[in-house]
Parts: C-alpha cells; structure tokens; sequence
C-alpha cells in the first residue's frame, strides 16, 4: 500500500487517451497550445485557440511578453495562461521544433511534452489535451511525432491523471492510435 503521507509525484501513469476533432472543443483542465515563441498568435492550432478562446488569452500572452518572457518563449518550454471563452481552466503553451533532416531535435518534442505536464502538476490540472506539436506547420512526420509524444507522456512523472491527444483528421488519429496500441 501507498501511504498517502509519502505521495510522490507519477506514481500512477496517466491514461492516455485519443480524440479525433478539434481541440477548441475539448473539455480539461488544461488545453495545450502548439504556439510559436512569440506567443503573439499564430496558425494552425494557434489561430483557433485564440479565436475560439478570445481576446483574454492574448492578452496573458502580451503579460508575459512584458515581463519574465521578454525574448519569447523558447522552444521546448512550455507556459501556462487563461482558457478565457475555452472549456478548461488554462491553455499551456508550448514551442515545438521545426523539423529538420540535418539536425535530430527529437529531445526538444519530447521537452515540449515532459514541460507541459511540468506544468500541469505545477496547477493542478488532472487532464490535459494535447495536439500533435510540431506536425503541422512545422512539418514533423506524424508517425515519428507520434512515436516520441507516447513514449515521453508514458515515462513522465506526473499526477496527471489523463492525457488526450487531440489528434484534427484521420490519418493523423489512425497514427497514434497505432503507436498507443
Ligand atoms: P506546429 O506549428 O507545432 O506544427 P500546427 O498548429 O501547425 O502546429 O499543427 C499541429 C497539428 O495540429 C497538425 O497536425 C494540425 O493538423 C493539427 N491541428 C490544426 N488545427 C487543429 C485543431 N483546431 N485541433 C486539433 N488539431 C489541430
């Protein structure tokens, strides 16, 4: 038995869970945002968080900007705002890596990953859903994406009690499906 006096942090995996839509739609506690380090606004997963969320989101985003995050944040990290509109309580930011064939940066996906559930712990937050960071935009193959956002959400010491990717068309949800097993 585990006495809860002595609770450590991911002693229980988190389940992980798959969902084929757009992440505007979700409810968790935290959404995760595919951002760039500029935090300003941006496509893809970007664009629709901060239109579905509202003005609310940018304007923490433009806070921290003005403050500890002058330069942007960098890629592999991971900050968290208001949900504003969204049905969840924060939207984490995160900057995935551009992919490159010259250049292995699978360490800055996985960090993207390990950092955002960082700071889920750090809030509290018990579910939190995923995009599939870096695969759009910048041009990540799915199938290795995949590969490296399980393998790093298994190993993740977290009370995060599930994690849902969120995966916007088929092919993509068949991929990470696969990799789930
Ligand atoms: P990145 O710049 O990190 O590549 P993108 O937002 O361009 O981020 O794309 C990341 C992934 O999210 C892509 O697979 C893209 O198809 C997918 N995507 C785009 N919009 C949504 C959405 N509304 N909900 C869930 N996934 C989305």
């Amino acid at each position: 038995m585990t006495d809860p006096r002595h609770h450590e942090r991911g002693e229980a995996d988190p389940a992980i869970t798959l969902v084929q839509g757009d992440i505007t739609r979700e409810s968790a506690d935290a959404i995760v945002n595919a951002a760039n380090s500029s935090l300003l606004g941006g496509g893809g997963v970007d664009g629709a968080i901060h239109r579905r969320g509202g003005p609310a989101i940018l304007e923490d985003c433009r806070k921290l900007r003005a403050s500890h995050l002058g330069k942007g944040l960098p890629t592999g990290r991971a900050v968290a705002t208001t949900a504003g509109d969204l049905d969840a309580r924060w939207v984490i930011h995160t900057v995935g890596p551009v992919f490159s064939e010259a250049e292995d940066r699978s360490d800055l996906l996985a960090s993207c990953y390990r950092e955002s559930l960082r700071v889920a712990d750090e809030l509290g937050a018990r579910t939190v859903a995923f995009p599939a960071i870096s695969t759009g935009v910048y041009r990540w193959p799915m199938r290795d994406a995949a590969r490296i956002a399980v393998a790093t959400v298994r190993a993740a010491e977290t009370d995060v009690a599930e994690v849902r990717f969120v995966l916007f068309d088929e092919r993509s949800y068949a991929v990470f499906a696969a990799e789930v097993g």
